[in-house]
């Protein structure tokens, strides 16, 4: 049993001089990756933080995000990770609900925050700046000066609770919090991706932390044989971008080069010029790149691993992103409540398309009936994904009716419906929220999104239930067209007609130039559905 820290420490150990972190032209070693989140942990503990306390971080994906995260669990400190496209309102409410008393942030996101901080319990903020990121010591000045230029911040520096990243950075000691029971120690109150509705904070401890990267491992033992570079393009305020991008890069001592912004021309420049052996990444990202125009300028083939997960990942799209960079997708499942992951794909030709793979180890995995929840099914039976293992949350922040409903007997309630094959693999079939019910047939939206992507003219689409006055919900097709083409309404129809049954074919059929999503790129099939609901009334 682990506590988060330790994997750090490790790594720093093993090989202090293989670099950790490339940002730029900047870059840091395990040694001295280490060293600082060390630093900055004692700078924290002289700050006033005591063990428990929650820290807020608001930061893109950038070094200083990865020595904040290290820090605060060395410091003893609960991590409470956001968004930084979040509003005031939706920071507030995280920030009032998990109490943070300390928050690190850009001065990029100063406006964000200057209105809210003395409505919450806020004591000190810690400010950094990209500068910051570029020179530890500022070497391009230029660089550093563009940045004021542009940001205008006027971030109160005179203010006694605002701090500098520059002086929590500095000193000579080090600390490093003795966890007794990471078990039982808190080490995030991580939100869910919201998704489906209000995000709720999920307690994780150490140990389902640094369960999940062991079972990761384990599962993937091909990844231990070569040094690697990984490409962090996923957030790191994500339990995926975190558990995969931040904590398995670091048990596997690879490089890691954080990506702050997500645009497609910059990721591909990205991963010619650092050449990442590792690219996780979600389906949006991979279809991003597929379809992208001047894909074949692009040299790809560095990239030997993707790891796919949090939203199905269309095999159409798999086969062709494979095609091109000659990488291997491995497409994994889990949840916020599971620190994420709960089934991989095996790396070793047994994977399969479309599937999820199998439970992890240690991970007890089973379907049961929709209803009562207890009867196991039958394979390639659908029902309810339930699953168990020491990577499984300590529960709900504040919700324990939430936590009664969602852990039952110590198993899991995904809210997916999945089936499992004579083989013992998983497939998803979609969430239970998402499960369209026309004229009493159930209709998985999954299957009509599948038969969308088939379409020559689509770029992205999606399948809604939407009300109807006698059939309860019809099914409703968002697409956007690939760029340059244009699809008659009549011809979605006529083509979904020959590939699914009558009932799931989309009544109604809307053209847009993009689509609502998450952060992760899961698209908001509830935000479509409410601007629906508009408009009927
Ligand atoms: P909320 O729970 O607040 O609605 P969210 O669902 O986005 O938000 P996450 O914990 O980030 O919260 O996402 C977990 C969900 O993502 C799973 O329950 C599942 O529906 C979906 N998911 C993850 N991996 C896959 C996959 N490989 N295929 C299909 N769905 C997946």
């Amino acid at each position: 049993v682990m506590a988060i820290p330790e994997l750090l420490r490790q790594a720093a150990q093993k090989d202090p001089n293989r670099k950790a972190v490339v940002f730029q032209n900047w870059s840091m070693t395990y040694g001295e990756f280490d060293r600082l989140a060390g630093v900055m942990a004692a700078n924290l503990r002289a700050m006033g933080l005591r063990p428990g306390a929650r820290v807020a971080v608001l930061l893109p994906n950038l070094p200083q995000t990865l020595i904040t995260y290290y820090a605060v669990l060395k410091a003893g400190g609960v991590l409470v990770m956001m968004n930084p496209l979040y509003m005031e309102k939706e920071l507030y409410d995280q920030l009032a609900d998990s109490g943070a008393e300390f928050m690190v942030t850009l001065d990029l996101l100063w406006s964000k925050i200057e209105g809210l901080r003395r409505k919450v319990q806020l004591r000190k903020i810690v400010v950094t700046s990209i500068a910051d990121a570029l020179g530890f010591p500022l070497r391009q000045l230029y660089k550093v000066k563009a940045w004021k230029q542009r940001t205008g911040t006027d971030v109160p520096y005179g203010d006694e609770n605002v701090v500098k990243w520059k002086q929590i950075v500095q000193g000579r000691e080090t600390y490093s919090h003795v966890y007794s029971d990471p078990h039982h120690d808190v080490a995030m109150l991580q939100y869910t991706g919201g998704t489906t509705g209000v995000p709720k904070g999920v307690m994780l401890s150490h140990y389902n932390l640094t369960a999940d990267v062991q079972q990761c491992l384990a599962m993937l033992p091909k990844l231990k044989t070569q040094q690697h570079t990984l490409l962090a393009v996923l957030p790191f305020f994500h339990i995926f971008g975190l558990t995969v991008c931040m904590n398995l890069s670091v048990a596997l001592a690879a490089t890691i080069i954080p990506f702050p912004r997500l645009v497609v021309d910059d990721l591909l420049k990205a991963i010619q010029k650092y050449k990442p052996t590792i690219f996780p990444a979600v389906p949006a990202i991979f279809v991003a790149m597929i379809q992208h125009k001047k894909l074949a300028q692009y040299k790809l083939s560095s990239i030997d691993y993707c790891i796919s997960g949090s939203a199905p990942l269309p095999v159409e799209v798999m086969n062709k992103f494979e095609s091109i960079t000659g990488a291997e997708i491995i497409e994994g499942y889990g949840l916020t409540e599971a620190a994420p992951v709960t089934h991989l794909n095996p790396l070793d030709g047994q994977r399969k398309p479309g599937s999820i793979g199998i439970p992890s180890p240690g991970t007890d995995a089973a379907i049961v009936d929709m209803e009562g929840g207890a009867v196991p099914v039958p394979p390639g039976k659908m029902g309810e994904l339930v699953v168990r293992g020491p990577q499984v949350m300590l529960g709900y922040w504040n919700c324990p009716d939430e936590t009664a409903c969602t852990v039952r007997n110590t198993w899991l309630y995904t809210g997916d419906i999945a089936t499992m094959d004579e083989d013992g693999f998983f497939f998803i079939v979609d969430r239970k929220k998402d499960l369209i019910i026309s004229g009493g047939y159930n209709i998985y939206p999954r299957d009509v999104d599948e038969v969308l992507y088939q379409h020559p003219k689509v770029k992205e689409a999606v399948a809604v239930g939407i009300p109807h006055p006698t059939r309860g919900e019809i099914v409703k097709a968002y697409i956007v067209p690939k760029d340059g083409e244009s699809i008659e309404q009549s011809e979605i129809i006529e083509f979904c007609s020959q590939k699914l049954a009558k009932y799931k074919v989309p009544r109604r059929v809307e053209f847009r130039t993009e689509l609502p999503k998450t952060l992760v790129g899961k698209v908001l099939r509830r935000a479509l559905q409410q601007e629906e609901m508009e408009k009927a009334q």
